[in-house]
Parts: C-alpha cells; sequence; structure tokens
C-alpha cells in the first residue's frame, strides 16, 4: 500500500479553473473522501491521481515514487467509475480478468485471482453471468473487483454508489468500507454526498468551486467547520448572525440579534474569523445540540416561540424564532408535552456546542 501526496497542485483547463492548489498528504490505508458539490473539482483531483489528466502545477508522489506525469497504466492504481464502465456483452469472469489478461498473467494464476476476488466481494457462481443480466449492486461488486484484482497500491472509487437505490447504497457503503479494512489499502472516494462520506471516511477533503474548504476527521469537521459553506454543507446547523461582544482570555460573548449575549464561546479552529469586540461573526449550532430547558437558568438559555413542533416518535424538532432568527432543535423524546405553534420555550445551548463558522 502507499501513501498519496498532491504537493500545490493546480489544474486549469484552458481559461476555466478545475482545481487550485491541492496540497494533501494521504497515509498509506487511509480512507480518505474528497466532499462537495457538483463542479467543486473533484473527480478532477482524481483523475489526476488516477493520471487520466496530468497537473498545469504541482506534484504528485505515491509514497516516495513521483507520478506527475506517470500515465495511468504504470501507476498500479484500480480505479471504479460511477458509470462502472463494464464490457457489457462480456462475462462476469472475463471482465473482472480483464485486467490480469493485459498484464499477460498465465491462465491458473488469473483463474484463481478472479475466483479469490468473486468470493470476496461475494458473486461466488456468478462467472458465466453476462453483465446486462447483473443488478445493478452486482454490477457494482463486478467493478470492484475488477479494481482489487490487478493488487493495486490505491483504490480509486468516483461516485461509485450514485447509480444504487437508496437501500441498496446504505448496504453496499458498509461492503466497500469492509473489504477496504479487509484489505488495508489506500482508498480515495469521491462523492457529493455528506452521510456516505461521514460514515466511512478516516479523514474528508470539503471542496467548492475548485478549492479546498477544510480537511479532517469526521468529527472535526462536523463540529470544527471552518466557514459557512462546510457547516452548511455537513448536516444540518444553525448559522446565527452576532457580533462580538466582549473577549477574556479564551472565551468570547457574542450578542445576538435577540440581544442576548452568549458566553464562554471557545475560539476554534478557524484562522479565517476575526475575533475582536464589535466584529461580526456567524455562528454554527447544530439542532441536536440545543435542550429544552427545564429550569431557565443556565447559561446561554434563550426564550422564543415554537413556529413548528414535529412529533417523529423518537424525536421532538422544533423550529423556534429567537429575536431575528430561527433556532431547529432536534431532541431524544423523553416523553414531555410536546409545545405546541405559538408557545414560548426556552433553550440551552451549552457552550461548548457552539462554533464559530465565519
Ligand atoms: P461532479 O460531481 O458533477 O462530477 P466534480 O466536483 O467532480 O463534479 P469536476 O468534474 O472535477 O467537478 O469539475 C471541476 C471544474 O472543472 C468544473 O468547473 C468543470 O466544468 C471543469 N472541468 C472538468 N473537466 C473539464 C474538461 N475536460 N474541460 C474543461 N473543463 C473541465
Amino acid at each position: 500500500m502507499s501513501s498519496v501526496t498532491l504537493e500545490h497542485v493546480h489544474k486549469r483547463f484552458g481559461q476555466a479553473k478545475g482545481v487550485e492548489d491541492v496540497h494533501i498528504h494521504i497515509e498509506s490505508g487511509e480512507f480518505f473522501t474528497f466532499l462537495g458539490p457538483s463542479g467543486c473539482g473533484k473527480t478532477t483531483t482524481l483523475r489526476m491521481i488516477a493520471g487520466f489528466y496530468f497537473p498545469t502545477e504541482g506534484q504528485i508522489r505515491f509514497g516516495s515514487r513521483e507520478v506527475t506525469s506517470v500515465p495511468p497504466h504504470k501507476r498500479n492504481t484500480g480505479m471504479v467509475f460511477q458509470n462502472y464502465a463494464l464490457f457489457p456483452h462480456m462475462t462476469v469472469f472475463e471482465n473482472i480478468a480483464f485486467g490480469l489478461q493485459v498484464r499477460k498473467l498465465s491462465r491458473t494464476e488469473t483463474q484463481e485471482r478472479v475466483e479469490k476476488m468473486m468470493k470476496l466481494v461475494r458473486l461466488e457462481g456468478y462467472g458465466e453471468r453476462r453483465i446486462d443480466q447483473l443488478s445493478g449492486g452486482q454490477q457494482q461488486r463486478v467493478a470492484l473487483a475488477r479494481a482489487l484484482v490487478i493488487e493495486p497500491q490505491i483504490l480509486l472509487l468516483d461516485e461509485p454508489l450514485s447509480n444504487l437505490d437508496a437501500k441498496l447504497r446504505e448496504e453496499t457503503r458498509f461492503e466497500i468500507k469492509r473489504l477496504q479494512l479487509e484489505l488495508g489499502i489506500t482508498t480515495i472516494y469521491v462523492t457529493h454526498d455528506q452521510a456516505e462520506a461521514m460514515s466511512m471516511s478516516d479523514r474528508i477533503m470539503v471542496m467548492q468551486s475548485g478549492e479546498v474548504q477544510q480537511i479532517g476527521t469526521p468529527h472535526d469537521i462536523y463540529h470544527r467547520p471552518v466557514n459557512r459553506f462546510v457547516a452548511s454543507f455537513i448536516g444540518e446547523t444553525n448559522l446565527w448572525e452576532g457580533t462580538v461582544a466582549g473577549i477574556e482570555g479564551d472565551e468570547v460573548q457574542v450578542r445576538v440579534s435577540s440581544g442576548q449575549i452568549l458566553t464562554g464561546l471557545k475560539k476554534n479552529a478557524s484562522p479565517q474569523v476575526r475575533l475582536a469586540a464589535g466584529e461580526k461573526v456567524t455562528l454554527s449550532i447544530r439542532p441536536e445540540s440545543v435542550m429544552e430547558s427545564t429550569t431557565g437558568e443556565e447559561a446561554n438559555t434563550v426564550t422564543g416561540a415554537v413556529v413548528l413542533a414535529e412529533f417523529t416518535g423518537a424525536c421532538v424538532n422544533y423550529v423556534t424564532s429567537v429575536g431575528d432568527e430561527q433556532l431547529r432543535s432536534m431532541s431524544i423524546n423523553l416523553g414531555r408535552p410536546v409545545k405546541q405553534r405559538g408557545d414560548t420555550i426556552k433553550l440551552h445551548i451549552p457552550k461548548e456546542s457552539i462554533y464559530f463558522a465565519g
């Protein structure tokens, strides 16, 4: 297995920007995801790692080997494409064996390796089926087996689940993760689906408009988004505008639109947020960290009117208007009476779950 390093990599298509200044080191054996909306540059970055595009600037290394301008077939990467790119008129066996035949492996070794792969992706007994006789999920597994059979150092997956229905997508997500852990293979995964990225990855790179926004573990990205874009792209969040009312040591006070001052907020990881008295800031508050207050006396308790109440059985969700802002909250149903639209409610926002997002 190999680490992957991109050093200040840029890709331009004529005058058009593809990606700008991608600078990452992916550890050997890591599951690393490029996440972002359509057109943000995920596929372009993956294609540069595969060798289908060469960078306009910058360097790519696999371990200590520089591969910046090495063609795809000399890189030892396995790739799964969004549409699988299987050969429809060939059998499952022939599809998986293709890369081995190109590499001129003996018949016996080809047979052994293909059978091992079919077992690994749970396709035993399907060798003679034609691709057009398979379900979408089975085709996806053939594509995975075909990528893995060449024993690549790095596995590249470009939106591999997007053609599957929701249930199958979830099952296959676990399947890919299981394979990756079993093989310990360095895996780079491209998706626009934040739940996929969060559930599978060791680390995620969030991209927008060809630029890297944040790199971190799912936990870091969720809890310490560096800007508004990341905060709202990953999960649900309340973004509240406020003004810094004061700073004491490591703790910041912010006045929000209801006039209330939220206290004890920690300066978080975001270097681009200017935290000085009088500065405008955006706070990110996750709905699941907002709690209905029983006493109304905890620090950072706000009072508002319920705009929308939703009872799902397991959870009670409210949208509450507080000053000029709305606050979404989501809590486990503890059997308390559910508030109705127009009721007054006191909500406690623990200081450790309020972040600066801009
Ligand atoms: P999607 O999820 O829709 O595939 P993406 O995040 O993978 O999107 P890219 O396909 O990497 O985005 O595209 C990044 C930018 O580069 C886009 O603005 C796109 O229009 C541009 N781009 C990509 N490939 C080319 C190309 N071959 N020629 C010109 N522009 C391109």
